[in-house]
């Protein structure tokens, strides 16, 4: 059975950060990578906010980079997923598919899944209208009417890229204000195939092979309207990718992992970064800080 000083959880960029460090540390580091490195990255087409970009970068550029600072180092880049986490004992114990891997310490940093809608018919329709990536999907849309659902910055940012693909994007946002940033509220604002519906949910799909429209509810005035549209994009959050993690390791009410502001959970050993954490700000740089940290508390934690 493969031995290392630390295992470290997903290949996005708090993965990928933690590695690096863990590598440059000394450390003998495996990283396990459920599908390409990049992790959300991505799925985003620019990525406008992370220092040192001013002119932006797309987000497969970004990934690409920090998976090639990697590459001259010793590490282990194990593609799989992970089925089972055993932290309380020692070395710790992690299957990945069918084998078990032994560490002395272990990252966490999975990122988050898509949060699903939640209306009736929504799995019928996914890939037959439904999506949760418009840089994966919105190709398929091209010249047609879509609608988005969601007020935050991923809604906010997905449109505005949809919006130079397909004829219309119907943005539907339950409350009356964005909680996205400003920046993408002021463009999205000026972006005339853009219209935004405030106050409103969508209640119901129809179509019979594929998506051909949605119900809207005003939640204000109780108001119902048939929107003919071909593609839906749900953009309403995203919930951890921990499906393997021990009961044991203290989560908060959503499932995302708690940890202090060295990146520490409450299992000694056990530490974690990147979107699957608990915390106010999910970036990219706010991602990679959180693998350096957590690549510098395990080895402390280690006594190298
Ligand atoms: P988010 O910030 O959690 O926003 C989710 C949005 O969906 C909210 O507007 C919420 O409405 C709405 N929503 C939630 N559940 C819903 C439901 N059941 N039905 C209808 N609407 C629902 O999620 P996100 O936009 O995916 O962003 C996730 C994190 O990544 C955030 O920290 C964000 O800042 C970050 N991010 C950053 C960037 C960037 O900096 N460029 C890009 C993408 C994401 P309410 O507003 O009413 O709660």
């Amino acid at each position: 059975m493969a031995r290392y000083d630390s295992l470290v959880i997903g290949g996005g960029p708090a993965g990928l950060s933690a590695a690096l460090y863990l590598a440059r540390f000394g450390l003998t580091v495996a990283i396990v990578e459920k599908l390409a490195h990049g992790g959300l990255m991505l799925l985003t087409d620019d990525i406008e906010n992370y220092p040192g970009f001013p002119k932006g970068i797309k987000g497969y550029e970004l990934s690409d980079a920090l998976s090639a600072h990697l590459e001259p180092y010793p590490i282990d880049r194990i593609r799989g997923e992970i089925t089972a986490l055993h932290a309380e004992t020692s070395p710790k114990r992690v299957r990945v598919d069918d084998e078990w891997i032994e560490a002395d310490s272990i990252v966490v940093a999975s990122g988050v899944v898509y949060r699903n809608l939640g209306v009736p018919g929504e799995e019928k329709f996914i890939g037959k209208g439904i999506s949760y990536c418009a840089l994966c999907d919105g190709n398929f849309f091209r010249g047609q009417p879509v609608a988005v659902v969601g007020g935050g910055n991923t809604a906010l940012e997905e449109s505005l890229y949809l919006a130079r693909l397909v004829s219309d994007v119907h943005l539907v946002h339950r409350r009356d204000s964005f909680r996205g940033a400003p920046v993408y509220q002021e463009r999205v604002k000026k972006t005339e195939n853009i219209h935004v519906e405030y106050d409103s949910v969508i209640t119901a799909l129809h179509g019979e092979t594929g998506l051909e429209g949605v119900t809207v509810r005003n939640v204000k005035t109780g108001e119902e309207h048939y929107l003919a549209v071909n593609g839906l994009f749900v953009f309403i959050g995203f919930l951890p990718a921990g499906g393997y993690l021990p009961p044991e390791l203290n989560r908060d009410a959503n499932g995302f992992i708690v940890t202090d502001c060295e990146m520490r959970t409450n299992i000694p050993g056990v530490f974690a970064a990147g979107d699957i954490r608990s915390k106010a700000c999910r970036q990219v740089a706010t991602a990679v800080g959180d693998g350096v940290t957590a690549a510098n508390s395990a080895y402390l934690y280690l006594g190298h």
